[in-house]
């Protein structure tokens, strides 16, 4: 973009404009397009061996269903933290030791070694697969104590102990210095990093393109830690500095136009936190007392206010409370707009990636089958029109179609703690109409209701009546696919 700009500065002719204009809107139009995975959760084990596990699974999470499967993974702080072998990277003291260095007790990171480290990012990288790197700005730990004259006390602040020997900071790097007291939040009691003097502003944005190249790192893309902790123009710096393919800052907070103001003024994506939280009152009520259109609701759903800033989830290494009927939240944003995050201890541990409904469950239940469905029926980027919406315990919702090969589908939640629910709805998606539509993916957790729903005529002006089990849903298309 750069070069194109600087080419044509003097003229800017009406053909390079429009070239500009195409760009950055089909750019912002297919940024939720995808699927992400979380690769890591709190404690994995320890003992170096992690980089590897996830090295293992590149294969298979690219070629997920059908052909299809994520397009990035988040991996955690690769760097150094105080903890060192228990570290799970949120308390990082050597920004440049990926597992090279001895120090806090370690080679090795909880993860594994640099070398390790660098496998991995390149295996995804190999099958198309973005690789974002958890970026842990607002603190640090692991400094020596050192007189600071400005508290007049001791403080943890002297980092001339860094193996590396970068980033050897003192107390001005941290608040309270010279130029100001404190900025938008502290975490934990931890040295809380300046970026409005001092060294950090200057060397983070080196470290964050050390990290892009391949022979130290090879990440492309940034998740913000606890972006609270300070001003959203430091991301916004940080990105200008580092181009990123993506971005997605941790902005925990329920409050969709906080949220929207955070991801506008940062120009970054932001987690759904406003959603989790409705996702979670819904199916956690398994008597069904939640109330399903919430989901739609720009104040309960940053995905609906601004699907193109939404990354949407439903648990993280922090905060996992969906404890019943999560293949309802699941279904709900892997079919939705916004970007959606499957949790690698979803997928892997808890049984879902091919299960989370009652037994005989099978093909059609599951993440595998909800992501062949986005990928494959509406080609990764749903485009959603809401078909009904009128009933605290049913949702019916399409995404458009893009050719007979990803004609859309419509999807139908319902959260009735007993009953199947359906309705006749009207889409406007001509790829269904006049065709027998089948259930491609569904689930329940009610015993003898986990079973597939049965195929539906779209009559030519595109009604059809469609159905879903209780605590459960169904995903409709074209049947023969
Ligand atoms: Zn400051
Ligand atoms: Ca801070």
């Amino acid at each position: 973009m750069k070069g194109l700009f600087k080419k044509s500065s003097k003229k800017l002719s009406v053909v390079s404009l429009i070239v500009i204009i195409v760009f950055l809107l089909t750019s912002s139009l297919s940024i939720y397009a995808g699927v992400m995975m979380q690769g890591f959760y709190w404690n994995v084990p320890a003992g170096g061996t992690w980089w590897d596990t996830l090295a293992s699974k590149a294969y298979e999470l690219k070629y997920m269903v059908g052909g299809y499967g994520i397009n990035r993974i988040w991996f955690p702080p690769a760097y150094k933290g105080q903890g060192g072998a228990n570290s799970m990277g949120y308390d990082p003291h050597d920004y440049y030791d990926l597992g090279q260095y001895y120090q806090d007790g370690t080679t090795e990171t909880r993860f594994g070694s640099q070398s390790e480290l660098k496998n991995a990012i390149a295996k995804y990288k190999s099958y198309g697969i973005s690789v974002t790197e958890d970026i842990v700005l607002n603190h640090r730990s692991g400094g020596k104590s050192e007189y600071n004259p400005k508290t007049g006390t001791n403080t943890w602040t002297d980092f001339t102990n860094t193996a590396s020997g970068k980033c050897q900071w003192h107390w001005d790097a941290f608040h309270p210095n010279n130029y100001c007291s404190s900025d938008e939040g502290t975490f934990a009691g931890f040295p809380d990093v300046c970026y409005a003097s001092g060294p950090a502003y200057n060397d983070m944005k080196t470290w964050m393109n050390w990290l892009k190249s391949s022979s130290n790192a090879g990440f492309d893309s940034w998740r913000y830690d606890y972006v609270k902790g300070y001003g959203y123009w430091v991301v916004k710096d940080f990105n200008a500095a580092t181009s990123p393919t993506f971005s997605v800052g941790e902005y925990w907070d329920a409050n969709t136009s906080t949220l929207d103001w955070w991801a506008n003024s940062s120009g970054s994506s932001v987690f759904d936190f406003a959603l989790y939280y409705t996702l979670r009152d819904i199916c956690n009520n398994t008597s069904g007392g939640g109330y399903l259109p919430n989901v739609f609701d720009y104040s309960k759903s940053y995905a609906a206010k601004n699907p193109f800033k939404a990354v949407t989830f439903v648990a993280n290494h922090d905060t996992d409370e969906i404890i019943y009927d999560k293949m309802m939240a699941y279904a709900f944003i892997l079919t939705y707009q916004g970007y959606p995050t499957i949790f690698w201890k979803d997928y892997y541990d808890y049984g879902l990636a091919t299960g989370g409904g009652a037994s005989p469950g099978g093909w059609g239940n599951g993440i595998k089958q909800l992501v062949w469905c986005r990928e494959k029926l509406a080609a990764g980027s749903p485009n959603i029109e809401i078909l009904k919406s009128d009933d605290g315990d049913l949702i019916i919702y399409g995404s458009k179609g893009y050719s007979t090969s990803s004609p859309g589908y419509i999807v139908v939640i319902n959260d009735h703690p007993s009953q199947w629910k359906g309705a006749w709805v009207q889409t406007s998606n001509s790829y269904l109409k006049d065709k027998t539509l089948k259930a491609y993916a569904w689930s329940s957790t009610v015993s003898g209701q986990n079973v597939q729903p049965q195929n539906k005529y779209c009559d030519a002006n595109g009604w059809v009546e469609v159905w879903a089990p209780p605590r459960g849903y169904a995903v409709y298309s074209v049947d023969g696919l």
